[in-house]
């Protein structure tokens, strides 16, 4: 099987060539198939800017909320993936799984190293959802928005990030699943930001515009209650100095400072002090561990059955991809290459 091995962690801008590159294409054989393993191949890989934080050269384990990807090992990454062979009663051959495969074209493992789970199979939805809508990030977007920011009624929410795969959940929970007052979304191109109203946003922002900063003050006239926020940096820094008292900021993540070692931002941090601003932390996989995700998940699907939600092919942007290209396709999430949830799809 092919597999693509962390070789050199980096502390600023991943390098996919030159003397060290970050990941190197290896070939391994396959061991045989033992009893309770399950052999799957890999045909959809779920692209996460948190994977980033997984590789940086230096961090302290202690700090992570999952352990680092070592270095000389696979990728970590979750996919959905085919069941090829097993010898687990649980799974057979020709399953459709959801699996932490990493960037390898082939995974074999027991069900539970690989986090093995059945894909839901639902009219009219495609399997790559449960990467994304109807995944991770559709759940990041959910508890961010309802349990950890406590967005309701009425709520002026903003949010960064606001045509990825959370952000675009983010927008439509907040307006049409809480009923939220006013929803501001910022994106970094104005076609995202006409994609990002159509979702539902009452106005979207093009942070990477001239103006975006005097825009941005004149969309939060009278200030907000609400902050998702997914990118950190100087718009985290701005977002602060919008807030009404007691407001509420749901710290998501802070993706424009993952690829350097010289983070931006943070210059109105007493802005929480002065205005007793709550910012609450949150890692989904708490409340994945909890296991009533699947309450959160039927709400959404049933949201997107009356038609509140859209999941559709615009909530994604699926890119053909020879397993050569794995990271030249994840590294898209930095360029702002997508639109919805960045998923691959190996051909
Ligand atoms: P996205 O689909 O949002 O992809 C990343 C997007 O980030 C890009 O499309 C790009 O959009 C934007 N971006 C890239 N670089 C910058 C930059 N320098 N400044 C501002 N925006 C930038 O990914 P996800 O939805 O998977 O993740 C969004 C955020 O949520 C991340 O910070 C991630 O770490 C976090 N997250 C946190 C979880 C948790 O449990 N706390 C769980 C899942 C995600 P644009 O064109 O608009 O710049």
């Amino acid at each position: 099987t092919k597999e693509w091995i962390l070789t050199n962690k980096p502390t600023d801008f991943p390098q996919l060539s030159g003397p060290e590159p970050t990941f190197t294409l290896k070939t391994n054989p396959l061991p045989p198939l033992e009893d309770g393993k399950v052999l799957v191949k890999t045909l959809y890989l779920s692209n996460d800017p948190a994977q980033r934080g997984w590789i940086t050269k230096g961090v302290d384990p202690a700090r992570l909320y999952v352990p680092p990807v070592p270095q000389g090992g696979v990728m970590r990454a979750r996919a959905v993936a085919e069941v090829i062979e097993s010898k687990n009663p649980k799974f057979k051959k020709g399953d459709k799984v959801l699996a932490n495969a990493g960037w390898a074209e082939y995974a074999l493992n027991d069900p539970q190293n690989l986090q093995l789970q059945p894909v839901q199979q639902l009219e009219g939805v495609s399997v790559t959802h449960f990467l994304g809508a109807f995944g991770m990030t559709g759940l990041t977007a959910y508890y961010g928005t309802k349990i950890i920011a406590r967005a309701g009624p009425g709520d002026t929410v903003v949010v960064s990030g606001a045509a990825g795969a959370t952000g675009s959940m983010v927008v439509q929970i907040a307006k049409k699943m809480l009923g939220c007052k006013r929803v501001i979304g910022m994106a970094g191109s104005d076609e995202k930001c006409r994609w990002v109203e159509s979702l539902g946003a009452d106005v979207c922002l093009n942070y990477k515009k001239p103006d975006f900063k005097k825009q941005l003050v004149e969309a939060t006239e009278g200030y907000v209650e609400v902050y998702f926020d997914n990118v950190g940096g100087e718009i985290l820094d701005l977002m602060l100095s919008r807030m009404k008292k007691e407001g509420r900021v749901a710290a998501c993540g802070a993706v424009s400072n993952y690829n350097t070692s010289q983070p931006t931002g943070l210059r109105n941090w007493f802005e929480v002090i002065t205005n007793r601003l709550e910012i609450k932390g949150f890692i989904i996989l708490d409340f994945v561990a909890s296991g009533k995700v699947g309450e959160a998940m039927a709400e959404m699907v049933k949201a997107c059955k009356e038609g509140k939600i859209t999941v559709d092919e615009s909530m994604e942007t699926v890119v053909e991809t020879k397993f050569e290209d794995v990271p030249k396709t994840w590294m898209m999430l930095f360029e702002g290459g997508n639109t919805g949830k960045l998923v691959t799809k190996l051909v």
